[in-house]
Protein backbone atom coordinates (compact mmCIF):
# COMPACT_ATOMS: atom_id res chain seq x y z
CA UNK A 1 0.00 0.00 0.00
CA UNK A 2 1.48 2.99 -0.99
CA UNK A 3 0.90 6.89 0.55
CA UNK A 4 0.34 10.00 -0.95
CA UNK A 5 0.37 12.72 0.72
CA UNK A 6 -1.08 16.22 -0.68
CA UNK A 7 -0.66 19.55 0.37
CA UNK A 8 -0.64 18.75 4.16
CA UNK A 9 -0.69 21.29 6.77
CA UNK A 10 -0.82 21.12 10.76
CA UNK A 11 -0.99 23.98 13.23
CA UNK A 12 -0.36 23.90 17.08
CA UNK A 13 -2.03 27.02 18.27
CA UNK A 14 -0.34 29.22 16.24
CA UNK A 15 2.63 27.50 15.82
CA UNK A 16 3.11 25.51 12.20
CA UNK A 17 3.84 22.56 11.92
CA UNK A 18 4.06 21.31 8.93
CA UNK A 19 3.89 23.21 5.99
CA UNK A 20 2.03 22.15 2.83
CA UNK A 21 3.90 18.65 2.64
CA UNK A 22 3.69 17.03 -0.73
CA UNK A 23 4.68 13.61 -0.57
CA UNK A 24 4.80 10.44 -2.81
CA UNK A 25 6.12 6.90 -1.05
CA UNK A 26 5.88 4.00 -3.13
CA UNK A 27 4.30 0.59 -2.30
CA UNK A 28 6.93 -1.23 -0.75
CA UNK A 29 9.45 0.71 -0.11
CA UNK A 30 11.52 1.62 3.21
CA UNK A 31 11.50 5.19 3.56
CA UNK A 32 13.40 7.46 5.88
CA UNK A 33 12.46 11.02 7.51
CA UNK A 34 15.59 12.61 8.29
CA UNK A 35 15.27 16.09 10.25
CA UNK A 36 16.73 17.46 12.94
CA UNK A 37 14.62 17.24 16.14
CA UNK A 38 11.36 19.69 16.04
CA UNK A 39 11.23 19.23 12.39
CA UNK A 40 7.73 18.10 12.26
CA UNK A 41 8.95 14.10 11.45
CA UNK A 42 6.78 12.69 14.20
CA UNK A 43 3.93 14.97 13.51
CA UNK A 44 4.05 13.32 10.03
CA UNK A 45 3.57 9.99 11.36
CA UNK A 46 1.33 10.22 13.85
CA UNK A 47 -1.07 12.09 10.61
CA UNK A 48 -0.06 9.28 8.66
CA UNK A 49 -1.35 6.75 10.90
CA UNK A 50 -4.54 8.84 11.67
CA UNK A 51 -4.14 9.98 15.81
CA UNK A 52 -4.27 13.24 14.44
CA UNK A 53 -5.80 14.76 11.53
CA UNK A 54 -4.16 17.40 9.11
CA UNK A 55 -5.77 20.68 9.25
CA UNK A 56 -5.12 21.16 5.78
CA UNK A 57 -4.52 18.61 2.88
CA UNK A 58 -5.11 14.91 2.23
CA UNK A 59 -3.71 11.82 3.30
CA UNK A 60 -4.39 9.02 0.50
CA UNK A 61 -3.75 5.17 1.25
CA UNK A 62 -3.88 3.20 -1.85
CA UNK A 63 -5.93 6.03 -3.63
CA UNK A 64 -8.46 6.04 -0.92
CA UNK A 65 -8.90 8.97 1.21
CA UNK A 66 -7.83 8.52 4.16
CA UNK A 67 -9.20 11.09 6.12
CA UNK A 68 -12.31 9.26 5.22
CA UNK A 69 -11.07 5.98 7.14
CA UNK A 70 -11.39 4.97 10.56
CA UNK A 71 -7.91 4.65 11.65
CA UNK A 72 -8.59 0.95 12.80
CA UNK A 73 -9.66 -0.07 9.62
CA UNK A 74 -6.04 1.25 7.87
CA UNK A 75 -4.61 -1.81 9.87
CA UNK A 76 -0.89 0.16 10.33
CA UNK A 77 1.66 -1.42 12.43
CA UNK A 78 3.50 1.74 14.54
CA UNK A 79 6.52 1.06 16.77
CA UNK A 80 7.82 4.07 19.31
CA UNK A 81 10.74 4.51 20.36
CA UNK A 82 9.71 3.88 24.24
CA UNK A 83 7.26 1.14 22.73
CA UNK A 84 6.74 -0.46 25.98
CA UNK A 85 5.95 -4.34 25.82
CA UNK A 86 3.45 -5.63 28.30
CA UNK A 87 5.64 -6.34 31.43
CA UNK A 88 2.96 -8.79 32.85
CA UNK A 89 2.77 -11.03 29.84
CA UNK A 90 5.35 -13.12 28.11
CA UNK A 91 7.11 -12.28 24.67
CA UNK A 92 4.39 -15.01 23.18
CA UNK A 93 1.47 -12.99 24.52
CA UNK A 94 3.12 -9.91 23.78
CA UNK A 95 3.07 -10.77 19.97
CA UNK A 96 -0.45 -12.24 20.25
CA UNK A 97 -2.05 -9.28 21.87
CA UNK A 98 -3.51 -7.52 18.69
CA UNK A 99 -4.23 -10.86 17.14
CA UNK A 100 -6.40 -11.91 19.97
CA UNK A 101 -8.37 -8.70 20.59
CA UNK A 102 -9.56 -9.46 16.71
CA UNK A 103 -10.52 -12.82 17.79
CA UNK A 104 -8.70 -14.57 15.97
CA UNK A 105 -8.57 -18.23 16.56
CA UNK A 106 -6.28 -20.03 18.76
CA UNK A 107 -4.37 -22.11 16.16
CA UNK A 108 -3.94 -19.24 13.77
CA UNK A 109 -2.85 -16.87 16.82
CA UNK A 110 -0.03 -20.13 17.80
CA UNK A 111 1.39 -20.53 14.55
CA UNK A 112 1.24 -16.87 13.63
CA UNK A 113 3.34 -15.95 16.87
CA UNK A 114 5.97 -18.54 15.99
CA UNK A 115 6.01 -17.83 12.36
CA UNK A 116 7.22 -14.18 13.74
CA UNK A 117 9.52 -14.78 16.72
CA UNK A 118 11.42 -17.26 13.38
CA UNK A 119 11.26 -13.91 11.09
CA UNK A 120 12.50 -11.51 13.87
CA UNK A 121 15.10 -14.33 14.98
CA UNK A 122 14.31 -14.50 18.11
CA UNK A 123 13.12 -18.57 18.53
CA UNK A 124 13.07 -19.85 21.83
CA UNK A 125 13.04 -16.72 23.76
CA UNK A 126 8.68 -17.11 23.61
CA UNK A 127 8.45 -17.51 27.47
CA UNK A 128 10.36 -15.47 28.86
CA UNK A 129 9.21 -12.04 29.93
CA UNK A 130 10.08 -8.91 28.55
CA UNK A 131 12.55 -7.98 31.37
CA UNK A 132 14.44 -10.64 30.57
CA UNK A 133 15.14 -9.67 27.11
CA UNK A 134 18.09 -7.04 26.33
CA UNK A 135 16.83 -3.38 24.66
CA UNK A 136 17.65 -4.59 21.35
CA UNK A 137 15.51 -8.12 21.51
CA UNK A 138 12.86 -5.90 22.78
CA UNK A 139 12.27 -3.68 20.11
CA UNK A 140 12.45 -6.86 17.54
CA UNK A 141 9.29 -7.94 19.70
CA UNK A 142 7.60 -4.44 19.13
CA UNK A 143 8.68 -4.81 15.83
CA UNK A 144 7.20 -8.62 15.77
CA UNK A 145 3.98 -6.90 17.38
CA UNK A 146 3.48 -4.88 15.09
CA UNK A 147 3.62 -7.18 12.14
CA UNK A 148 1.53 -9.49 13.53
CA UNK A 149 -1.60 -8.26 12.15
CA UNK A 150 -0.29 -8.02 8.74
CA UNK A 151 -0.42 -4.29 8.20
CA UNK A 152 -0.27 -2.70 5.04
CA UNK A 153 2.02 -0.04 6.58
CA UNK A 154 4.65 -0.06 8.93
CA UNK A 155 5.79 3.15 10.70
CA UNK A 156 8.40 3.38 13.34
CA UNK A 157 8.91 6.70 15.41
CA UNK A 158 13.20 6.70 16.28
CA UNK A 159 12.69 2.80 16.71
CA UNK A 160 16.74 2.29 18.04
CA UNK A 161 17.28 5.89 19.33
CA UNK A 162 17.14 4.45 22.99
CA UNK A 163 19.48 2.23 22.33
CA UNK A 164 23.09 2.23 22.70
CA UNK A 165 25.39 3.06 19.27
CA UNK A 166 26.47 -0.93 18.93
CA UNK A 167 22.73 -2.44 19.35
CA UNK A 168 21.86 0.20 16.83
CA UNK A 169 23.89 -0.05 14.40
CA UNK A 170 22.99 -4.13 14.46
CA UNK A 171 19.31 -3.40 14.38
CA UNK A 172 19.33 -1.50 11.30
CA UNK A 173 20.89 -4.18 9.32
CA UNK A 174 18.47 -6.43 10.55
CA UNK A 175 15.45 -4.00 9.66
CA UNK A 176 17.14 -3.71 6.11
CA UNK A 177 17.03 -7.33 6.24
CA UNK A 178 13.44 -7.61 7.74
CA UNK A 179 11.95 -5.63 4.97
CA UNK A 180 13.53 -6.92 2.23
CA UNK A 181 11.60 -10.30 3.44
CA UNK A 182 8.23 -8.49 4.32
CA UNK A 183 8.00 -6.06 2.06
CA UNK A 184 5.26 -4.25 3.70
CA UNK A 185 5.44 -0.39 3.03
CA UNK A 186 7.59 1.57 5.92
CA UNK A 187 8.31 4.94 6.95
CA UNK A 188 10.49 5.36 9.65
CA UNK A 189 11.73 8.50 11.80
CA UNK A 190 15.46 9.31 12.49
CA UNK A 191 17.75 11.96 13.59
CA UNK A 192 20.96 9.58 12.72
CA UNK A 193 22.07 10.63 8.84
CA UNK A 194 23.94 7.48 8.76
CA UNK A 195 21.26 5.12 10.24
CA UNK A 196 18.92 6.84 7.11
CA UNK A 197 21.16 6.30 4.29
CA UNK A 198 22.13 2.43 5.43
CA UNK A 199 18.87 1.33 5.94
CA UNK A 200 16.72 3.22 3.70
CA UNK A 201 15.74 3.19 -0.22
CA UNK A 202 14.30 6.84 -0.18
CA UNK A 203 15.29 9.35 2.28
CA UNK A 204 12.94 12.87 3.09
CA UNK A 205 15.16 15.35 4.54
CA UNK A 206 12.36 17.50 6.53
CA UNK A 207 13.58 21.30 8.11
CA UNK A 208 10.89 23.38 9.71
CA UNK A 209 7.74 21.45 8.76
CA UNK A 210 9.17 21.77 5.02
CA UNK A 211 9.98 18.67 2.85
CA UNK A 212 13.56 19.84 1.87
CA UNK A 213 14.40 17.13 -0.36
CA UNK A 214 13.47 13.44 -1.58
CA UNK A 215 16.26 11.17 -3.01
CA UNK A 216 18.47 7.82 -2.49
CA UNK A 217 21.05 8.79 0.10
CA UNK A 218 23.61 9.09 -3.21
CA UNK A 219 21.18 11.66 -4.97
CA UNK A 220 20.88 13.72 -1.64
CA UNK A 221 24.81 13.53 -1.16
CA UNK A 222 26.11 14.02 -4.16
CA UNK A 223 23.25 17.14 -5.28
CA UNK A 224 21.69 18.35 -1.71
CA UNK A 225 18.75 20.57 -2.64
CA UNK A 226 20.18 23.06 -0.17
CA UNK A 227 22.45 24.61 1.99
CA UNK A 228 20.61 22.93 4.71
CA UNK A 229 20.53 19.68 3.24
CA UNK A 230 24.35 20.55 2.80
CA UNK A 231 24.80 21.28 6.56
CA UNK A 232 22.52 18.58 8.25
CA UNK A 233 23.68 15.52 5.77
CA UNK A 234 27.11 16.92 5.74
CA UNK A 235 29.87 14.60 4.93
CA UNK A 236 29.34 11.34 6.11
CA UNK A 237 32.83 9.01 6.38
P1 LIG B 1 10.30 15.93 15.34
O1 LIG B 1 9.66 14.58 15.47
O2 LIG B 1 10.88 16.18 13.99
O3 LIG B 1 11.32 16.17 16.41
P2 LIG B 1 7.67 16.92 15.99
O4 LIG B 1 6.83 16.52 14.85
O5 LIG B 1 7.55 16.12 17.23
O6 LIG B 1 9.18 17.05 15.52
O7 LIG B 1 7.34 18.41 16.39
C1 LIG B 1 7.40 19.48 15.47
C2 LIG B 1 7.08 20.75 16.21
O8 LIG B 1 5.72 20.74 16.60
C3 LIG B 1 7.90 20.93 17.48
O9 LIG B 1 8.28 22.27 17.58
C4 LIG B 1 6.94 20.55 18.58
O10 LIG B 1 7.21 21.26 19.75
C5 LIG B 1 5.60 20.93 18.00
N1 LIG B 1 4.53 20.01 18.48
C6 LIG B 1 4.44 18.71 18.21
N2 LIG B 1 3.35 18.16 18.79
C7 LIG B 1 2.73 19.19 19.46
C8 LIG B 1 1.55 19.29 20.26
N3 LIG B 1 0.78 18.22 20.48
N4 LIG B 1 1.25 20.50 20.76
C9 LIG B 1 2.04 21.57 20.53
N5 LIG B 1 3.15 21.55 19.79
C10 LIG B 1 3.51 20.39 19.27
MG1 LIG C 1 10.00 13.06 16.86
Amino acid sequence: MGILIQDVSKNFGSFLALDQVNLDIQSGSLVALLGPSGSGKSTLLRLIAGLEAPDQGEIYLTGENATQVRVQERNIGFVFQHYALFKHMTIRKNIAFPLEIRKVPKPQVRERVEQLLELVQLQGLGDRYPAQLSGGQRQRIALARALAVQPKVLLLDEPFGALDAKVRKELRAWLRHLHDEVHVTTVFVTHDQEEAMEVADEIVVMNNGRVEQVGTASEIYDQPASSFVMSFIGPVN
